[in-house]
């Protein structure tokens, strides 16, 4: 993109309204303009960060087996009262009456409504296991929302649900699940720590939650200092053999991690004194195991291996994709701007050129520019040096290539990376060659 064209309007200053580094970022980098409390708009670059982190969670997810559906924001308050949550969620749900006054609500989540779609369209236990998900928007009215994209009301969500037909295949499902987690957050560039948790409204018996480090984290966070060692990775782990994700499910859990409220329990106290951690974290996913509680209370049965009816076994599991926006620049700035992971940065690299104008600066970058492509942002506005120094440091592009008069008559420019503020002369195939590895 050429920035003299695009709608990408960085501030100098900082914005009152924001609290914390990532807001107050993603508002001076021109990725995002709030509409409403807890409502925004994201701007081009801003709809980049999104639409990457999406592309990873979406490729992890069909890795694992689930398949992408997408279903709609808007639900009918029947299928939420056939579960009885329609009245317990309370002041967070939207709710709407249509023109016949019908009622409506934006969804907050869709266990029912993949419950009900389940129900019509399957009914043997032959046709399971299932894992379905989408990424969709969410809409919470939210007491307090604040500090950005992380709590929202609107807010981008995958939501993916399992059924089997036993209990071994929920738990199976529930470990791949963590699984693809752990892989997704790898790629996104975040360490995010699972941490056993309580399963609240949506209620059930097994749940963790994934946690960010970091000290503007809502949730008060315990953990064994071991942890911060350990690989969360799982890269050699296969998706197919149950004994694997087994070992896997036993080494992400055996330390101890969990939120909130358990610091009490014994299973902390048995936690060595000098290994015991409290921090604070952002939580970025959640998954849970709850057996067969809609299933029931919907009514959806299949015919199981005897004949008999019998409810599926359920999950569910969320990421909060424009949350981790936000999380992922909490976990990754310095006081110049962002410092983007590449798999998410809006770009790659800035093309800054110091003198718009010049025949051989201008060529050079027009070069770069082309040879680059859609990953590049060409700083080509009629600004002087410092101020696009600062734009593409606040911006956090993972590079840049400096193009002046003096290098540019020697066929040479400046490549400084981002993260470690190392700058290197090069010609520009051979900056090329070290951008695009
Ligand atoms: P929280 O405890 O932060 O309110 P939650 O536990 O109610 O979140 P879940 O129902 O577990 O949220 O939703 C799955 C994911 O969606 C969360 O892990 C989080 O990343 C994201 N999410 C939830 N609420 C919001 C929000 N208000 N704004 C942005 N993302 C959110
Ligand atoms: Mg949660």
């Amino acid at each position: 993109m050429r920035l003299s064209r695009s709608l990408i309007p960085t501030l100098k200053e900082n914005p009152a309204e924001a609290q914390i580094a990532s807001h107050r970022l993603m508002l001076r980098a021109g990725l995002i303009r709030q509409q409403a409390a807890g409502i925004y708009a994201w701007l081009p670059a801003g709809q980049r960060v999104l639409r990457n982190i999406a592309q990873i969670v979406r490729e992890e997810q069909d890795r694992a087996g689930a398949q992408e559906m997408l279903m709609p924001t808007i639900q009918s308050a029947e299928l939420w009262r056939e579960s009885r949550r329609y009245d317990a969620y309370g002041p967070e749900m939207l709710r709407i009456a249509d023109r016949h006054d019908r009622e409506l609500l934006y969804g907050p989540t869709n266990e029912e409504m993949i419950t009900a779609i389940m129900r019509e369209n399957v009914q043997s236990y032959r046709d399971l296991p299932q894992i379905l998900y989408h990424i969709q928007w969410k809409f919470r009215d939210e007491m307090r929302p604040r500090f950005g994209v992380l709590r929202g009301r609107e807010f981008l969500m995958k939501d993916g649900y399992s059924f089997d037909f036993n209990y071994e295949g929920a738990v199976t499902s529930y470990r791949r699940m963590m699984l693809a987690y752990m892989r997704t957050f790898r790629r996104l560039g975040v360490r995010a720590i699972p941490m056993r948790a309580d399963t609240g409204p949506i209620g059930g018996d097994l749940s963790h939650e994934f946690h960010i480090l970091a000290s503007t984290g809502e949730s008060a966070v315990f953990y064994d200092a071991a942890f911060e060692a350990i690989d969360l990775r799982g890269e050699q782990v296969s998706y197919d053999d149950s004994a694997e994700l087994d070992a896997f499910f036993a080494h992400m859990t055996t330390l101890y991690a969990a939120t909130d409220e358990k610091h009490d329990t014994e299973a902390w106290k048995a936690v060595p004194e000098l290994r015991r951690r409290e921090g604070r974290g952002i939580e970025v996913g959640q998954i849970f195991y709850f057996g067969s509680k809609y299933t029931k209370a919907m009514g959806f049965s299949v015919v199981g291996p005897d004949g008999a009816r019998i409810h599926p076994e359920m999950g569910s599991y969320g990421i909060g994709v424009s949350r981790l926006a936000g999380a992922i620049i909490e976990a990754n700035h310095d006081s110049a701007g962002i410092i983007w992971p590449a798999a998410v940065a809006p770009f790659r690299v800035a093309i800054v050129n110091l003198r718009q104008g010049d025949a051989e600066t201008d060529a050079l970058c027009e070069l770069a520019y082309a040879k680059i492509g859609d990953s590049a942002l060409y700083d080509d506005r009629h600004e002087r040096a410092g101020m696009k120094f600062a734009d593409a440091d606040l911006m956090g592009h993972p590079w840049q290539l400096i193009v002046g008069p003096r290098g540019a008559a020697r066929g040479r420019l400046e490549l400084k990376e981002r993260c470690s503020n190392e700058r290197l002369e090069l010609a520009l195939e051979d900056a090329l060659t070290k951008v695009m590895a």
